[in-house]
């Protein structure tokens, strides 16, 4: 029995947005606001702080 799962690779943990510096995964979101160009489609466009002391990057995903 040839079975053909197709599953998006990991597609709920993988469009997490990533700490542009260190990749940390865990980012604190600071603000968030309609995208300025594709805000009309929904789109946001959000400000996370990095949760890692050392990084504390701000990425603007
Ligand atoms: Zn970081």
């Amino acid at each position: 029995m040839a079975m053909q799962i197709h599953t998006p690779p990991s597609a709920s943990a993988d469009d997490r947005p990533r700490c542009w510096r260190c990749g940390n995964r865990d980012l604190t979101l600071v603000y968030e606001r309609p995208h300025p160009q594709f805000g009309s489609l929904g789109m946001t466009q959000r400000w996370l702080r990095c949760t890692d002391a050392a990084c504390a990057k701000l990425t603007i995903d």
